[in-house]
């Protein structure tokens, strides 16, 4: 739809000459487009991917302001190779912790 309304103004806009028909006009406008999508689509899951994890980190292993809060409800430990589900999470990190797992999942 939208290449079918650029053509018709690329077709007013330009002398019977100069336009292009609908097939060649439509491959000049998605070619480039197209590769357009494709680096945006990469360099979106790229920032996606690393950004966030490395700042999720860093809070991690900051070391400050890192106290145990209680939740009504217990849920599962997210410290890996852990299944314990108590109450208490890390408020700063948001993440449902053991009193054991607290200290280790905060250290590197
Ligand atoms: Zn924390
Ligand atoms: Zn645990």
């Amino acid at each position: 739809m939208i290449v079918v309304n650029a053509w018709i103004i690329h077709k007013f806009l330009h002398t019977e000459k100069e336009q292009l028909d609908l097939v060649r006009f439509r491959r000049a406008v998605c070619v480039p487009y197209l590769k357009l999508g494709k680096a945006d689509i990469r360099i979106g899951r790229k920032s996606r991917d690393t950004i966030p994890s490395t700042r999720l980190d860093d809070v991690r292993y900051d070391g400050k302001d890192h106290v145990i809060a209680k939740r009504e409800n217990q849920r599962r430990c997210q410290k890996k190779s852990c299944s314990g589900k108590p109450r208490i999470y890390c408020k700063k990190c948001n993440i449902t912790l053991c009193l054991e797992c607290f200290a280790p999942y905060h250290k590197q």
